[in-house]
């Protein structure tokens, strides 16, 4: 491994941990600067020691109503971001840090990977195979800090799923009631009336 030129800090190794972490768990590289004070070429350089390849390029994932687009994708936006506020409770801590996104993910891909083999959608617990990749889980907890997505509670299932208050979409229902199955047995949300807008609207961001 060639030497990359760090900044003399008496964290360093364990950002470098964290940063091997987070890429073992598929974590691209401006997340990667941003939660371990990497610049982005060392984050590059790293990321290509850690995973033998080169990232991806193009740009991280955006779209603010993945969400809520799906039932099953509600099912696992609700799982992750359940894992980050039980763990920011019970810390009593408002940061979030490589270390929390480290836990939550992991925690979320455990509990995933049983339902997910239950399901028989996959035969491996790669994190590629996860329908939240942990860049989207990223993005997602910024949603939530922001108000964009918000915790409810079914008033009859008593589960704890996420709405959505945005401009473009404001939509609440709970992925386990109120969906149905279709004939290839995916579950569907059981009405879209009550989405201020249409989610299939291309978003502008
Ligand atoms: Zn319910």
């Amino acid at each position: 491994m060639k030497p990359m030129p760090f900044k003399n800090r008496p964290n360093i190794g364990a950002d470098l941990l964290l940063a091997e972490k987070l890429i073992q768990l598929g974590a691209r590289p401006p997340i990667v600067s941003q939660l371990c004070h990497l610049t982005r070429k060392q984050s590059i350089a790293f990321f290509k020691t850690v995973q033998g390849q080169a990232p991806k390029q193009g740009m991280l994932p955006h779209d603010h109503q993945w969400a809520i687009r799906s039932a099953f994708n509600n099912i696992h936006a609700s799982l992750f971001l359940s894992m980050i506020e039980d763990i920011r409770h019970r810390l009593s801590t408002p940061n979030l840090d490589a270390t929390l996104l480290v836990a939550a993910y992991e925690i979320y891909s455990n509990v995933a990977s049983r339902i997910l083999a239950d399901w028989q959608y996959i035969q491996s617990r790669s994190s590629q195979h996860y329908p939240l990749d942990i860049n989207r889980a990223w993005y997602l907890i910024s949603l939530l800090s922001a108000g964009d997505l918000v915790f409810m509670i079914c008033g009859r299932c008593r589960a704890r799923y996420l709405g959505m208050i945005h401009p473009d979409a404001a939509f609440s229902q709970c992925p386990i009631c109120d969906v149905w199955t279709d004939r290839s047995g995916r579950r569907r949300w059981i009405s879209t009336k009550s989405k201020m807008l249409t989610l299939n609207k291309p978003s502008a961001r």
